[in-house]
């Protein structure tokens, strides 16, 4: 009797997708089984009646595939995008934001303060030890000063790099679409994307953040023929007509420059 409730399964592989999916018809689990070696996925049922049938693991496996090359940016446009960034995060590092410039222009009148400082001291204003002591006060204004410029200019600088990091991933998603194993592809979705649905064997899921933003963008029908002219034309006439709207969109992805508190 317990050797039939529980079926024995010697060898089963883990199910890829096991707590990934909702039905899209009750919202109940989509649970896993195995069966004439082959793992399938279906609807628990748990709630209220629901028609939805199985679905074989092997068939989301290659929706899967199939949805995330909606976020796999061409190695050319990731490829200028990235330089695109990389400029702009060289002349923000230059430039400084507000803050930047408030601490660099609050430096000017510490240097000038000591110059007098030391007027003062040679013309016999001031005795040795009040000349050291304004001095150690100064010095230590111009020091904190110096610190608060470093981390502001570091977080300025910083900014950039996680939107360059998601456009180098993006690159590569065409790569896991085609090679990635199916747990790959799985970490990648349930990274990117949430509320897993499955419904008439069909998937559905929203992408997060900046993914939602390349998707929408590369789903936009002028953007798929454009996209399909660069990749064949291989950065022929179309290159310079694509850049600005989407270096545009990924100047956008980066935080604003730190302000004042
Ligand atoms: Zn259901």
């Amino acid at each position: 009797m317990l050797s039939r409730s529980k079926p024995q399964t010697p060898g089963l592989k883990p199910f890829v997708y096991r707590g990934m999916f909702r039905c899209g018809e009750c919202g109940c689990c989509i649970t896993m089984e195995f069966k004439k070696g082959r793992s399938y996925m279906h609807c628990s049922k748990r709630k209220i009646p629901c028609s939805q049938r199985f679905s074989r693991e092997t068939d989301i496996e290659l929706q899967l595939r199939e949805e995330i090359k909606s976020v796999a940016l061409c190695s050319a446009w990731a490829s200028e995008i990235i330089a695109h960034l990389e400029k702009e995060k060289s002349e923000s590092a230059q430039a400084g934001s507000i803050v930047v410039i408030e601490l660099q222009d609050s430096l000017e009148p510490l240097a000038s303060k000591l110059d007098a400082l030391l007027d003062l001291a040679l013309n016999g204003r001031l005795t040795q030890d009040e000349y050291t002591l304004k001095k150690a006060e100064l010095i230590g204004e111009k020091k904190a000063i110096q610190e608060k410029l470093d981390v502001c200019r570091k977080k300025d600088y910083d900014r950039f790099t996680p939107v360059i990091d998601f456009f180098a991933e993006a690159s590569h998603v065409g790569e896991l679409a085609e090679k990635g194993k199916p747990e790959e592809i799985r970490d990648f979705v349930k990274k990117t994307g949430s509320n897993f649905r499955l419904r008439d064997k069909k998937i559905a899921f929203e992408y997060k953040n900046h993914w939602r933003i390349l998707h929408n963008f590369l789903c936009r029908p002028e953007k798929k023929k454009k996209m399909q002219n660069l990749q064949i034309g291989g950065g022929g006439g179309n290159r310079t007509r694509v850049r600005r709207p989407l270096a545009g969109t990924a100047t956008g992805l980066v935080p604003n420059k730190s302000r004042p508190a």
